[in-house]
Order: C-alpha cells, then sequence, then structure tokens
C-alpha cells in the first residue's frame, strides 16, 4: 500500500487525513481509502495570529498518530500537503505578513517529521469547491467509463454537486446541463478519465456559518442602533454576551463597527419565521449582471441532478434529524419546533452537546435552509435532490481527497487504450 497525508486547516479546526491504496492501481477510480482522520486540539490556525508558534505545535499530537498508522517503511514516500481555507484567507486578506508567519509555524512543524513534505498553502475557494466536487464523485464512483476495450459498457454515469459549508465560507459546485458562456471565472475544466466536465463553482467567502452570523448580528447592531438585541434565532431564554472584537475582528464585519462598547448583549427570543425573515436580508437577489444569479451579483447555471451537502450542512440537519427528509415542509416544522423550545428544555435535553453548538442550532439550521433556498434556488421540487452525508464509502466527504488526487497525478486524463496488466 502507497499512503498519503492531507490537512484540512479549516476556519474552526484542522483536520489531519491519512488516505492509503494500492500502488500497482493507483490510476484506478476509487481506490483510494481514508484510513484515519485525527481533529487537533484547539481552534483553526488562523486563531494563533498572536502567538504564531503555536499554529504548527498544535498540530503535533495528530502527525503522532499518522506516525503509527503508517507502516515506518512507508514513511519516506509519504506526501504530506496542508490546505487552509476561509479562515486564512480572511487572515490573509486582515494582515498578509502575519498569516505568512502562521504558514511558516506551520510548516517548521509539519517538517520535523519523516514524510515527504510537499507544501502549506491557502487554497482558493475556487478550488475549494472544485476538490470538494471531484472528492465526492471519486468516491461514489461517478468517473468510472466505459473504455476502448469494454465498449458496450456505455453508461455514462451523472455526476454529483457538492455543498459544503464550513465556518468562514460556503462552496457550490457542480455540473450545470447546458454549456454556458457566462461568467468564465465560475467554471473549471477537468479532463478526467477519458471525460470532459464542465463545472460550475462559486465560494462565499464571509458565508460559512460562524461569519454568516457575525455579519448578521453585526447588522443588526447597525439597524437597532444599540447593543442590546433581541434575537429571533436563539432560544426563547437563551442570553449571551459577545465581545466586540469577536464580533468586529474580521474582514467580514470591521466595516460594519459603530460602537465604542466592548460587548454586544443579545437575548433569544426563538421564532424560526422571523429568524428567517432577519436571514433574508443577508442575500441580494434584486441586482444580476448574468441571465441568472444565485445571490449578491453571481452568476449560478440552473440547479441540476443530485447534491451531496456536507460538513457543517451534514452536522446541523444531523443533529436536527432531518438529514433523510425529503420534505420540505418538514424540516421547517422541526426547525419551527426546535427555535421555540426554551434554552433550559434545550439544554436538559442535549446534556452532551457543547453548548456553543447547541445554542447555535437555531440560527444555523435556519441559515442552511435560507441559504439553500434563497439563496442557491432550492424548492421543495428539488429538495429531495440533495444528500446529507458525511462519509461515502468509509471516507469523510471533504475536499481534501480530490486536492491529494489531484497533486499526485492519481487521476489520469485520459483512460489507457489497452488493458493495464492489472485487470488481466
Ligand atoms: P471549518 O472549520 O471552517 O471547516 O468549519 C466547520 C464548521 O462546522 C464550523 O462552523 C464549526 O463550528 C462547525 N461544526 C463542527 N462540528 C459541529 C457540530 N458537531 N455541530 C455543529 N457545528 C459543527
Amino acid at each position: 500500500m502507497k499512503y498519503g497525508i492531507v490537512l484540512d486547516a479549516g476556519s474552526s479546526h484542522t483536520s489531519v487525513y491519512v488516505y492509503n491504496w494500492p500502488a500497482e492501481k493507483e490510476n484506478d477510480t476509487g481506490v483510494v481509502q481514508q484510513v484515519e482522520v485525527c481533529k487537533v486540539d484547539g481552534p483553526g490556525i488562523s486563531s494563533y495570529s498572536k502567538d504564531v508558534e503555536k499554529a504548527g505545535l498544535s498540530l503535533q499530537d495528530c502527525m503522532n498518530t499518522a506516525k503509527q498508522v503508517i507502516p515506518k517503511k512507508e514513511h519516506r514516500d509519504t506526501p504530506v500537503y496542508l490546505g487552509a481555507t476561509a479562515g486564512m484567507r480572511l487572515l490573509s486578506l486582515d494582515n498578509n505578513k502575519i498569516a505568512d508567519k502562521v504558514l511558516l509555524s506551520v510548516e517548521k512543524s509539519l517538517r520535523l517529521y519523516p514524510f515527504d513534505f510537499q507544501g502549506c498553502r491557502i487554497i482558493t475557494g475556487q478550488e475549494e469547491g472544485a476538490y470538494g466536487w471531484i472528492s465526492i464523485n471519486y468516491m461514489l464512483g461517478n468517473f468510472k467509463q466505459s473504455s476502448s476495450w469494454m465498449p458496450f459498457q456505455q453508461t455514462s454515469t451523472e455526476t454529483s454537486g457538492a455543498l459544503d459549508l464550513g465556518g468562514a465560507s460556503t462552496q457550490i459546485t457542480f455540473e450545470p446541463t447546458d454549456s454556458i458562456n457566462e461568467s468564465p471565472e465560475n467554471f473549471m475544466l477537468f479532463r478526467l478519465y477519458g471525460k470532459t466536465y464542465n463545472v460550475y463553482t462559486h465560494s462565499f467567502l464571509c458565508y460559512g456559518k460562524d461569519q454568516a452570523l457575525r455579519l448578521r448580528l453585526a447588522n443588526d447592531v447597525k439597524n437597532a442602533g444599540s447593543t442590546n438585541l433581541q434575537n429571533p434565532c436563539f432560544n426563547p431564554g437563551y442570553v449571551k454576551n459577545m465581545s466586540a472584537v469577536d464580533l468586529y475582528g474580521s474582514p467580514c464585519t470591521a466595516k460594519y463597527k459603530l460602537f465604542s462598547s466592548s460587548f454586544i448583549l443579545i437575548t433569544g427570543t426563538g421564532d424560526y419565521h422571523q429568524c428567517q425573515q432577519n436571514l433574508q436580508d443577508m442575500f441580494n437577489k434584486t441586482e444580476c449582471p448574468y441571465s441568472r444569479c444565485s445571490f449578491n451579483r453571481i452568476f449560478q447555471p440552473e440547479l441540476s441532478g443530485n447534491f451531496g451537502a456536507f460538513s457543517a450542512f451534514y452536522f446541523v440537519m444531523n443533529f436536527l434529524n432531518l438529514t433523510s427528509e425529503k420534505d420540505l415542509s418538514k424540516v421547517k416544522e422541526t426547525l419551527k419546533e426546535f427555535c421555540s423550545e426554551s434554552w433550559q428544555q434545550v439544554k436538559e435535553k442535549f446534556p452532551d452537546i457543547k453548548e456553543k453548538y447547541l445554542s447555535e442550532y437555531c440560527f444555523s439550521g435556519t441559515y442552511i435552509l435560507t441559504l439553500l433556498e434563497m439563496g442557491y434556488g432550492f424548492t421543495s421540487e428539488n429538495w429531495g435532490n440533495i444528500n446529507f452525508l458525511r462519509k461515502i464509502k468509509g471516507s469523510d466527504a471533504a475536499w481534501t481527497l480530490g486536492y491529494m488526487l489531484n497533486l499526485t497525478n492519481m487521476i489520469p486524463a485520459e483512460l489507457p487504450s489497452s488493458p493495464p496488466l492489472s485487470h488481466a
């Protein structure tokens, strides 16, 4: 077996993924498997801007786990990649020098291991979307094509779209049905296993669920002219003091800072309908410079096919028991009920769930619904085409696998014209 390591340095945490595959089959589709995922203790690397050395140190436990999982004789040939996403995109917008220092700190730490270090970088939103799409379609086996030595297996598979929700950005990626000549920056052309794919992708920075919440609250403070907020997206009885540094300390919200007050007081009123109305303001649908748009003047072709929705889309819908609910009106009923439950009741019902997550499920669930319905244009008719999923055939749905497949040239552009020996 051969091995590869990819670190997903997200805005809220870092995960270390270890993959393996049979050496002689590396160009076959579907053979790469996840053998380990290790969640790094502590926050994402972008949170170490005041103490950059600690960013690197934080990775050590999980890298030691990777050392144990991978046989010693393979260490030297195991590539290691670190890709940082929107948390680091925001930090580099805010302070490019500090972002570079954080990347150097994690590089220094990763170079201490006996693996084949291949680099640490901030990936673009477009890459994040595209690699997520490649990952899930690879895992689903959608790239299996008919080949010249088996010409009658002509079942051309459709690909699945990918919906990824992080803390700081969100991506939508799919293969549209028609060929389109608009907004070329939203398209990527891939040639994989002998077939060409023209894939639409867009990443909305600041529309991951943590930044979206800050964006909403910062606007609410501005509109109310007060730092004392009644908020329908939190359960009734929930009260939270949020520091102004936390609220305004990101490029997503910095421009809304009006008050010198150091805290914002949030009191939950738990009203799903009001919450949804409030969140709708975040999606500007009035201006569109193209034939059609999702929101905020961004082109989006007509939705088509099935979608895999992963990362925080899954975490939130799974908590609400809604991953297999195909009826959109039932999804809304469940959310309405959950939002109206008192904070005291919710805490008693779910004593084992982290308070930070628990207190935000009403907001997060309503945000997800608003983003999918109002933002991207899903309706009760095609809601059932969204599959909320965490894993596919044992591997986590994440951009990391696609990133590694691409960087190790493991997806050939063309099919071999004669059967490889391993297939004989
Ligand atoms: P990122 O760190 O950018 O990949 O984003 C991951 C997002 O998922 C963050 O908003 C986390 O707060 C969120 N998250 C992770 N685990 C859970 C969970 N169990 N319930 C709710 N949200 C979660």
